[in-house]
Parts: structure tokens; C-alpha cells; sequence
């Protein structure tokens, strides 16, 4: 990931995590804190005791049907949510948590600005107090659900796209619904997950499901949705976008008057790309590059890519990237964006996926490795040379929570702000938090240090983004050959 948060993260630099795994393992420093150390906010599902006679993962195969329809501006969605799913555990399952993740950032609302995300009507569950600032709802189911046995529930849900540039938030005319759309928590050995937002990097822990969802919006708004997407004309002046996302772990999509193009992998992957006026066309064109290419790479190496399509959406102002299954959200530059990051997280959480809020390190670092793969990055001296790397205090472990680098955020972001982060020129420097790839927590943000320092020392090109060319330390290569500069 690399939401808007870490604004003051300059992507490029979270990228040594993967690489100093292995050593932080062998040097030790990797060993946890004892128990009297953590803080209390530091304990989470991955620190529970397990619960004595271990249930599976639940609720799952859930299937989500959703429809909603747009205000003019998509920034108002409403409609109806019914989600099936099955207990897989041995214990009865007597309630299920919505989470709406997209309360994260203003809790419960006030009187007069209630949260983004509201769920009302439901049927199937007795809701309960909204818990976690709002971003859990408890429902009681009328009667446990047995093994095996399967239930749905059904609510109205309104969402307001929050009035800045975030994940759920807007850019000028352009929406992003990332998290938006209510999803089942998760119930295992440990108890529920109920972990809190984080504002830098994700909380997020889901199981796979079906989402079947119908956006009826006006035809002048493009809508870049998770799942294989088809539009037909709806009522006067709408459309009706319809997506269908399989074995996916969250469901988002966005809206605005977006320039479009589409291309297909030759592995048959269809990739479609978004971007707003205004995103430079360089790095519209390296984006949808490197995009193509990082997918059917990765599909080679770790598995074929299962969706069928993904979807890149770009605008200028938005900080770093962001992943979700089968679309991306892109900050996008002269020099391009994070996209081979997180397009190689569609494998590292989207198939393979793990408790983000409690194991940040695990897809982070999973991530990290696939985009020096695929960028033919050598990172094995990173850790000897001491410019590059630092490590904030003792206590920082690589497998902490996102309970510990939410709280020690700041520690992070001052030595990087202090000496790492130098613009080399107007507009790429940390304005808009171009973290690019990661929460400046997790990632490497303790760990990272100046990957850009030596690219200088050496002559070579810097940015403070990770635009593939930059990374690549050269001149467009021969991969973008070919993809035309998209006009606007
Ligand atoms: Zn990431």
C-alpha cells in the first residue's frame, strides 16, 4: 500500500524491508519484545492465546450483492447490501461484525456530520452498539449458526466520499471507494478481529468471498470497479456498471470523469487503465507499462493472476498508492507511480493473504521483494552501508503491529524528514506524501534509509518516488516502447 497518509513518506524508501528480513532475523534484532514491553495497544490477535480447541477461519465464503446508486457526482452512494456467508468453525456462530472500515478516519460523526458509512434496516441480525470508533457493527443472529450451516444478512448502506484526498476521499471530480463497502470480520483461534483503522498503512483483515455489485451512476462518470466490470445504459443519462468479483478480500472502485485506454497482457490479462486530466501522460504511459508487464511477470512467478482484469486508476495529487483486488490507486507523476508494488500486491494480501493490522511485515515485505524482482534491484549490501539504513531503537522489531508503528510513527517520519528525504526537484518531493509504496510505520519506515542517497553519490537519476524509471536508474527502457503516450 501506501496510502495518503504517510504524507512525508517518499516512496522509494520502504523498499530495503524484504531485503533486510533475512538479516534482521540473523542479527537477532528481530526478536520480539517481551511481553512487559509491548504496550497494551500493541497486543493484538497475534499475541492472544489461542482459544483452546482451535475454531477455523469464519464466517467465510461469503457472497456480497450489492446495489447502489450515485448522486450526480459519486460522491453519495446508497442502496442495498445482502451478504450470505457460512460458519466454518465448530463453534456456533451467535453474531457477525460489519466492519466499515470507511468510518476510520471520522469515527462516529457528529450531529450535524454523521460517518461516512451507515448501515440501517438490517434483516437477518439485531445490531448492536457500533464499536471501534465506528468502524465495527455487531449483529446478533436470531438463532447460532451451526457448522457448516450458512445465513445471510441484508441492510441499507449509504457512504459520503469524505472531503479529502484518501483512499475514501476525493481529488478534484474523482472519488475513491477503497474500503468503503461494508465487509465481515473475521472470527479464528484468537477471537474476533477487531482491530482499529490506521490512518498510515492498512488494519484490514478479510476472507475471500463473492462480490456480485451493481453501480448505477450518471454515464459521465467512469467507474473502475474490483472484478470483471461491464456497463449498460441504465435510466436517462445513467449507467449501469455491474462487476463481478470472485474470491476476492474487499471490493472497490471509483468515479469521475476519467480518460480511459485498455490493453490486454499477452497472458490475457485485461488491464484498464483511469486517469485524470491533469496526471502527466509520461507517467500514464510508464504506469500502464509497467503495469502490463508486472502482471503477466508475476502471474509467471508466483501464480496466474486469478481476476482477469485490473484496473489502474491515476490522478496527480493522490498520495503513494494503493492496492485492492483488481484495482489500484495510483499517485502518478512525470516519472510514474508505485505500480509494480502494487499490482505484486494483488499476490501478497489479495491471494495470499494474512492479518495486515497484526503481520503489516508479511504482504509489505512479500511486495517489496516481488517489485526487486521484477526491477532487477540488487539490494545485498544494503544493510552494510549505514547510510542507507537505521534502525530507530531497540525495541523496533520488523514483526511489531501496526498498533506499534501507528504509535511511533512520528520517530519514523523525523529521521526520514531530517536526513532522508531530499526532493531533487519541484514536485516530488514528500508534498504530497508520496510514500509511494507502503505506511511509513511498516514499512520500512524505521528500517528504510536512503536508497536515493547512493543513486546520488553515484550520478545516477533520483526521485523520491518510486516511478519504475527512476528505479530502473535509466532512461525509458525497452518494455515501454510501444504504449503510446495517452493524450491529456
Ligand atoms: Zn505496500
Amino acid at each position: 500500500m501506501s496510502p495518503s497518509l504517510a504524507r512525508s513518506f517518499p516512496v522509494g524508501r520502504r523498499r530495503l524491508i524484504l531485503l533486510l528480513l533475512p538479516l534482521v532475523l540473523l542479527l537477532g534484532l528481530g526478536s520480539p519484545a517481551s511481553p512487559a514491553d509491548a504496550a497494551p495497544a500493541d497486543r493484538t490477535a497475534a499475541d492472544r492465546r489461542p482459544v483452546p480447541g482451535a475454531a477455523a477461519a469464519t464466517p467465510d465464503r461469503a457472497r456480497h450483492d450489492v446495489a447502489l446508486r450515485s448522486d450526480a457526482d459519486g460522491g453519495h452512494w446508497s442502496g442495498r447490501q445482502r451478504v450470505s456467508f457460512r460458519n466454518a468453525s465448530d463453534r456456533p456462530l451467535r453474531e457477525v461484525y460489519l466492519r466499515l472500515w470507511g468510518n476510520g478516519e471520522d469515527g462516529c460523526g457528529t450531529p450535524g456530520t454523521p460517518s461516512p458509512v451507515r448501515v440501517s434496516h438490517v434483516r437477518g441480525g439485531v445490531p448492536g452498539r457500533p464499536a471501534v470508533g465506528c468502524t465495527a457493527l455487531p449483529l446478533t443472529l436470531p438463532r447460532p449458526l451451526a457448522r457448516g450451516q450458512r445465513t445471510s444478512i441484508a441492510f441499507d448502506v449509504s457512504l459520503t466520499v469524505p472531503d479529502r484526498n484518501a483512499r475514501f476521499g476525493r481529488e478534484g471530480a474523482f472519488r475513491f471507494l477503497g474500503n468503503a463497502l461494508p465487509v465481515l470480520a473475521v472470527h479464528d483461534a484468537t477471537g474476533w478481529h477487531l482491530d482499529p483503522y490506521v490512518r498510515v498503512g492498512e488494519s484490514f483483515h478479510a476472507l475471500a468471498g463473492d462480490f456480485h455489485v451493481r453501480l448505477d451512476h450518471p454515464s459521465a462518470l467512469k467507474v473502475p470497479a474490483t472484478g470483471e466490470t461491464r456497463t449498460r445504459p441504465g435510466g436517462p443519462g445513467r449507467t449501469v456498471t455491474t462487476s463481478v468479483g470472485q474470491r476476492v478480500r474487499d471490493f472497490a472502485w471509483a468515479a469521475g470523469p476519467f480518460h480511459t485506454a485498455e490493453e490486454t497482457t499477452p497472458a490475457g490479462v485485461r488491464v484498464r487503465s483511469f486517469w485524470a486530466p491533469g496526471t502527466p501522460a509520461e507517467g500514464v504511459r510508464l504506469n500502464r507499462a509497467y503495469g502490463v508487464a508486472s502482471i503477466d511477470r508475476f502471474g509467471r512467478e508466483f501464480g496466474r493472476y486469478p481476476y482477469g482484469e485490473i484496473d489502474l486508476v491515476m490522478t496527480p495529487g493522490f498520495g503513494g498508492g494503493m492496492e485492492y483486488r483488481g484495482l489500484v490507486l495510483l499517485g502518478t507523476g512525470e516519472e510514474g507511480s508505485a505500480v509494480v508494488h502494487e499490482v505484486a500486491h494483488q499476490w501478497w494480501y489479495g491471494i495470499v493473504g494474512n492479518d495486515e493490522y497484526a503481520a503489516p511485515w508479511l504482504d509489505e515485505s512479500f511486495a517489496q521483494y516481488a517489485g526487486f524482482r521484477f526491477l532487477g534491484e540488487d539490494m545485498r549490501d544494503c544493510w552494510s552501508d549505514e547510510d542507507w539504513v537505521y534502525w530507530p531503537s531497540d525495541s523496533t522489531t520488523l514483526t511489531r503491529s501496526m498498533a506499534y508503528f501507528s504509535q511511533h510513527r512520528d520517530e519514523s517520519l523525523r529521521h526520514l524528514h531530517g536526513r532522508a528525504v531530499r526532493p531533487v526537484r519541484p514536485g516530488t518531493g514528500p508534498r504530497h506524501g508520496h510514500h509511494g509504496t507502503a505506511p511509513a510505520a511498516v514499512r520500512p519506515g524505521p528500517l528504510v534509509r536512503r536508497l536515493h542517497h547512493r543513486r546520488l553519490q553515484e550520478g545516477r537519476p533520483v526521485h523520491d518516488g518510486p516511478g519504475p524509471r527512476s528505479l530502473l536508474g535509466g532512461p525509458p527502457d525497452p518494455l515501454t516502447r510501444g504504449v503510446s503516450a495517452p493524450a491529456g
